[in-house]
């Protein structure tokens, strides 16, 4: 058994931490959001009082937060939990964030003596609640080694893909892809129902012909098709848009330092970004709204 500290208990983190009790691990989570917390500790998480004390004396610490900003308030702050996990022990940032950011927790970390590893995931909320997660790992075999119980704790698959913020490297290509395959797959839906088919119709031969993709059956556009789909519950967000149109412009901007032209991943950034300036709350499937129809 460890002691983890897991901050960022949201649509992700709140599984992946009740998976790591069930695996008999003792944890410490700690959120911003009172109503967070408050779910959190509904599932039998121990809440702390803030990210140090979530930290304090811990094996490992997880991380499971939006974005970048969010990463670095916690991890870098002055003070922070990196000075209170016990020594030599192992920081594990499962956000999807920008490179630059993972980079400089990884020198942040080493620098005080701990083990490192950034680790996104895919998977969605449906994976983080079954511990079959998708783990895209940069650092170290010592921190991959350490992290190990932990991994195997909340997923089923574990790609160790090179150095410090190489697992967000990787992440970002994964999530253009599915970026681009929902927008297309909501495109889809629109163009056909325009033609005068019904959406059951549309799913049926997609998802058993050369169109079927990930987010066919885990971003259903429309309601009444795939049970316990966002669309079904008035799509409430499971992965919220404004993440997955964070994600694109990780993938863009990354695009852009290495020289390369993504075409279909900045028409799917335009398309989440209208649906984020509608309302970023709502699921990702959601961009089936801001397709136009000319009539
Ligand atoms: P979420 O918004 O549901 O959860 C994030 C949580 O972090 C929120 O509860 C928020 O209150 C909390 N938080 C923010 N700042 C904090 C701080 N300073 N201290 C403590 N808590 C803080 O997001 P999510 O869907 O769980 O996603 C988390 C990360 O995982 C994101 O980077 C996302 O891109 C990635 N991700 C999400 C999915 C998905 O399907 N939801 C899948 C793969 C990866």
């Amino acid at each position: 058994m460890s002691v983890f500290g897991f901050v960022g208990l949201g649509n992700m983190g709140r599984p992946m931490a009740e998976n790591l009790i069930k695996a008999g691990h003792d944890v410490r989570g700690y959120d911003v959001v009172d109503a967070i917390r408050e779910q959190a500790a509904a599932a039998g998480i121990t809440i702390a009082d803030s990210a140090n004390d979530a930290a304090d004396g811990a094996d490992v610490l997880i991380t499971m937060l939006p974005k970048g900003e969010h990463v670095r308030a916690v991890l870098l702050a002055q003070d922070g939990p990196l000075t209170r996990l016990k020594p030599g022990g192992l920081v594990l940032d499962c956000s999807s964030i920008d490179v630059a950011t993972s980079r400089d927790v990884h020198a942040a970390a080493t620098e005080a003596g701990l083990l490192v590893l950034d680790a996104p995931v895919s998977g969605g909320v449906g994976g983080a609640t079954a511990g079959t997660l998708t783990f895209m790992v940069g650092g170290s075999e010592a921190a991959l080694a350490a992290a190990q119980p932990a991994l195997d704790a909340m997923g089923s698959r574990i790609f160790h893909v090179g150095g410090a913020g190489a697992g967000q490297a990787v992440k970002a290509c994964n999530q253009m892809v599915v970026g681009a395959s929902l927008a297309a797959t909501a495109e889809a839906f629109v163009l056909a129902e325009q033609l005068g088919l019904t959406p059951q119709s549309v799913f049926d031969v997609l998802s058993t012909s050369s169109g079927n993709t990930w987010a066919l059956h885990n971003f259903t556009p429309r309601p009444g098709l795939v049970e316990g789909s966002a669309a079904d519950n008035g799509y409430q967000a499971k992965f919220a848009a404004a993440l997955l149109a964070k994600d694109l412009g990780l993938a863009l901007s990354a695009a852009e330092s290495a020289g390369v032209e993504l075409v279909v991943g900045s028409s799917a950034k335009a398309q989440f970004d209208k649906l984020v300036a509608h309302d970023g709350s709502l699921d990702s499937s959601a961009v089936v709204k801001v397709i136009e129809v000319k009539s």
